[in-house]
């Protein structure tokens, strides 16, 4: 049976680097024999354009009915001045929200050809390869109550960091999987000798470690883990943790790699279905210039093979690739250095990275 992959190319620079990212996915699919059908659909600016909003319904009913979903990025001046509820960022909150994903996978990798890039000594980042599972729909951003209000003549404003033991074991499972299916050791990362939500959050997660006895778990309070990602960060492998620390933590280890342009994430829903888009926003400063890094789409086509798909083959063929294109000394301008001035626009690295799948 065909799996299905809503495509939503969005505005700025999304359609540009999705058109390259769809040919490396159907040459992918053909390597590892697995059959793709896609749809593709409007979404954001796109989408206000053509139909008034930024989340058509016949949008979310097609992304509601996939496998996976593809996404290039929302948002651009054209729509800066709309009111909050009308503007192309919806779009994608909503399609979050709809669509019940509540684990935000966020890889951290960095091929060696491009340790230069990083604040941090090549030594300590040259072939970087951890991931951080962010909780996305609970914790201190969606907790109630939460607001500004007077108290004794004061005003306070104040949020609730709340987990139950449902979200708590729904996320840890996803990292013990992940885990188990990558380098085989998962990091908790809590706030435990504060806070009682993080009290609940380790003991959960040690209840349900006997069931995964191939994963050695750790567990780290957040501001350790923030000093370990910048002092030693190939010591993890998975770190799972909750929605605030996993936005602060994954932006940090984002930047250990030093560029935009290469990062893919993925957000997956209980049952497989996924949204996978690249890091970056829509760039709107070289928009429309054939000058985008198409790679952090392209690694997002890579993690949808792997986490919605189910093919690893095909995952390994794009990522192996990628490696190879660089090794090669290709760069767009972003990743440009004085080694490798910049040599290809978004098109030629596309076609770089199809030359080299096997
Ligand atoms: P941005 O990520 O779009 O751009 C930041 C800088 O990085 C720019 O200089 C840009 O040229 C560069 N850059 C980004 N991606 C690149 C790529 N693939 N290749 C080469 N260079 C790249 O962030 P921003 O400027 O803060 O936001 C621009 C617009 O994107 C805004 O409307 C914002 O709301 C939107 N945005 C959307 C998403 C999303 O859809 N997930 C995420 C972030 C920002």
């Amino acid at each position: 049976m065909a799996h299905r992959v809503v495509v939503l190319p969005g505005d700025g620079i999304g359609p540009e680097v999705m058109g390259p990212a769809i040919e490396v996915m159907n040459k992918a699919s053909e390597i590892a024999g697995i059959s793709i059908e896609t749809e593709e659909a409007l979404v954001g600016g796109a989408a206000i354009d053509a139909e008034g909003s930024p989340l058509p319904d016949s949008t979310l009913a097609a992304a509601r009915s996939a496998d996976a979903v593809l996404l290039g990025g929302v948002g651009g001046p054209k729509w800066d001045d709309l009111p909050v509820e009308q503007r192309p960022e919806k779009g994608l909150l909503g399609l979050r929200q709809e669509l019940g994903l509540f684990a935000n996978l966020r890889p951290a990798m960095l091929f060696a050809p491009l340790a230069q890039a990083s604040s941090l000594k090549s030594e300590l980042v040259a072939d970087l390869d951890i991931l951080i599972i962010r909780e996305l729909t609970g914790g201190i951003y969606f907790g109630e109550p939460r607001g500004i209000e007077v108290r004794d003549n004061a005003r306070v404003g104040f949020n609730t960091l709340i987990y139950s033991e449902h979200e708590i074991e729904r996320i840890t499972r996803v990292g013990f999987d992940l885990a188990g299916k990558r380098g085989g050791r998962l990091c908790s990362v809590d706030k435990a000798n504060v806070l009682d939500s993080s009290q609940l959050w380790r003991e959960v997660v040690m209840r349900i470690a006997p069931d995964y006895p191939d994963v050695e778990l750790s567990h780290m309070y957040v501001d350790n883990a923030a000093m370990q990602l910048v002092r030693a960060p190939k010591q993890f492998d998975v770190i799972v943790t909750g929605n605030m620390f996993g936005d602060i933590l994954s932006d940090c280890a984002a930047m250990l790699t030093g560029s935009l342009g290469m990062l893919p994430s993925a957000s997956l829903a209980s049952g497989g279905l996924g949204l996978y888009e690249p890091v970056h926003g829509t760039a709107p400063d070289i928009a429309g210039q054939n000058l985008a890094n198409p790679l952090a789409t392209i690694l997002s086509v890579a993690m949808m093979f792997r986490y919605s798909l189910d093919s690893a083959r095909a995952a390994d063929a794009i990522e192996t690739a990628v490696g190879a294109a660089l090794d090669a000394g290709f760069r767009t301008a972003d990743i440009a250095d004085e080694d490798h001035p910049r040599n290809v626009n978004t098109a030629e690295m596309g076609q770089q990275i199809l030359e080299r799948m096997e």
